[in-house]
């Protein structure tokens, strides 16, 4: 029998008052079960809103820099567990140890950032017209937290919006996603161990459409961070607009990657098979799309082919693996209907494209890398987010037919170029629409104290981590003070 996981309210480790769990199976292997998650009802959250508006009056007038010696002491309980909370997300969702051993030392390096924030400046000094007069702003929390996350990133995602709502005097309830609410339970045992009063950190776990939407309604939740779906970010930002909270939305990409003919293309195969194959392709970041200029498509595509064939597709847990399963049978559905669907419109399946059948992966999610060639722009797998391991390639004559279609897309995530051409680099930075952009590097991945974010479709236009995280957790007062 596998462990059954609690919520933690005010400070207790409590179960539902539905008296039900939801069950967590292990996507290598779905007869594996990895635990029981309550299956939390609105009640549940109104007791957890209750509980973080009580903590929130004496959170808040806590000092910012003992708030950021709570984070420290989280970040060193974190590393102390890296072992356990890398397996579980491994259990969970399917990805390797090396990628969740990865999150948690990142978890652990965004807890000391914002440990360190509690030392930093929250306002200003301006002048003012009148020369006696004290003008300033300062920053001050925004009130009780909800914080939605998704399943892919399921250690760094939540910490990198909980650690700079906390230190920035909010109170927190998370909602994580119930594909790997477990991991999210470890997380808060590491925040109810450090120390945080009562009240301050609370998780409710169950369905995004009971548990999510309860915390998204709820009058006295003040701002809602997501990370998801386009399709339930729009709902969260409709509804928070409506009763005046304050949201902030990350959401899907299609990202593109453009290889021109001075490029250096070992790495720029690397650097894309290994953007596009990681993590199965389950990230927002991935590399989806490959602009190749005709001079070089040939070779280029050569050389992704034999990086595809070489990797290794198996359990997270095992060693020598390079690529775990999908996280979920919908989500091997969706994959494999993507796939379906660029045979339908005319692209080529060059390589891939099937489920694992061997007896040790029968039982899992498990699908093989795949590329596709003779893609037009306007196909499905060109435009729309696959979030699985698909690369499409995409022939071009220069660098603006490159940009031109790289950008005919919805979403706006990242970007990345391969080039030796400095001029050629910096038309693409400036031209192209990507809140995050790289330069002969992998379209995934930026550095925790840099702001992380996208344009159009991929978010409501705001950033996360470093510095640009304020903005969001916090509301600026603008003070005038006459000596009178
Ligand atoms: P999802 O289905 O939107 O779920 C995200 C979270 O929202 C989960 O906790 C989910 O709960 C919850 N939820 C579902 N319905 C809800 C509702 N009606 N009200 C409130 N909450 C609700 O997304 P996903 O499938 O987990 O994640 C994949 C998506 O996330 C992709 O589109 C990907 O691009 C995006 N993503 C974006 C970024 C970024 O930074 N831009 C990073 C990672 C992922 P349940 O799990 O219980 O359904
Ligand atoms: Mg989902």
């Amino acid at each position: 029998m596998s462990d059954t996981y609690l919520n933690y309210i005010a400070g207790e480790w409590l179960p539902s008052n539905s008296n039900e769990t939801l069950v967590s199976h292990n996507p290598a292997n779905t007869k594996e079960i990895v635990g029981y998650i309550q299956k939390s009802t609105k009640a549940d959250v109104e007791k957890s809103v209750e509980s973080a508006k009580k903590a929130l009056n004496s959170w808040k007038r806590t000092s910012s820099v003992v708030r950021g010696e709570l984070l420290r002491k989280a970040a060193d309980l974190l590393e102390e567990k890296i072992e356990e909370i890398a397996k579980t997300a491994t259990l969970e969702m399917g990805k390797t140890l090396v990628e969740t051993k990865g999150e948690v030392i990142r978890g652990g390096a965004i807890l000391r950032y914002y440990a360190q924030e509690g030392l930093r400046k929250v306002g200003d000094t301006i002048p003012s017209t009148d020369s006696r007069n004290l003008l300033y702003t300062t920053r001050v929390p925004i009130g009780v937290v909800g914080v939605i996350t998704p399943w892919n990133f399921p250690i760094a995602i939540p910490i990198w919006k909980m650690a700079p709502a906390l230190v920035y005097g909010n109170t927190v309830i998370i909602k994580p996603a119930s594909e790997t609410a477990i991991t999210a339970i470890k997380i808060m045992e590491v925040f109810a161990e450090a120390g945080f009063p009562p009240g301050v950190v609370n998780i409710v776990t169950g369905s995004g459409s009971e548990v999510g939407n309860s915390l998204v309604e709820n009058r006295n939740v003040n701002a809602i961070t997501f990370t998801g779906s386009n399709e339930v970010g729009k709902h969260i930002a409709t509804t928070c607009i409506q009763r005046g909270a304050k949201y902030q939305l990350e959401m899907g990409g299609k990202n593109p990657v453009i290889v021109l003919n001075d490029a250096d293309l070992d790495l720029a195969s690397k650097l894309t098979v290994s953007g596009a194959m990681k993590h199965t392709g389950q990230k927002c970041t991935a590399t989806s799309r490959v602009y190749i200029h005709e001079d070089i498509y040939h070779d280029f595509k050569e050389k992704v082919i034999k990086e595809v064939s070489n990797i290794k597709v198996g359990p997270g847990v095992a060693e020598d693996t390079f690529m775990g399963p999908l996280s979920s049978k919908s989500q091997l559905e969706t994959v494999l209907h993507f796939i379906k669907k660029g045979k339908e419109e005319g692209a080529t399946l060059t390589f891939g494209g099937n489920t694992l059948t061997d007896e040790e992966f029968k039982d899992g999610y498990f699908i093989q890398p795949t590329v596709f060639e003779d893609v037009e722009n306007s196909m499905a797998i060109a435009q729309e987010e696959i979030f699985g391991p698909v690369l499409c390639l995409i022939k071009v004559a220069n660098l603006d037919e490159a940009i031109e279609l790289a950008n005919d897309n919805a979403f706006g995530l990242c970007a990345s170029i391969f080039t030796r051409n400095l001029g050629y680099a910096f038309t693409f930075v400036n031209e192209i629409d990507a809140g995050l952009i790289k330069v002969n590097g992998e379209s995934a991945g930026v550095e925790y104290q840099a702001p992380f974010g996208g344009m159009k479709a991929s978010s409501s236009h705001s950033r996360e981590q470093g510095e640009a995280a304020k903005e969001f957790f916090t509301s600026i007062k603008t003070i005038t003070i006459t000596p009178s």
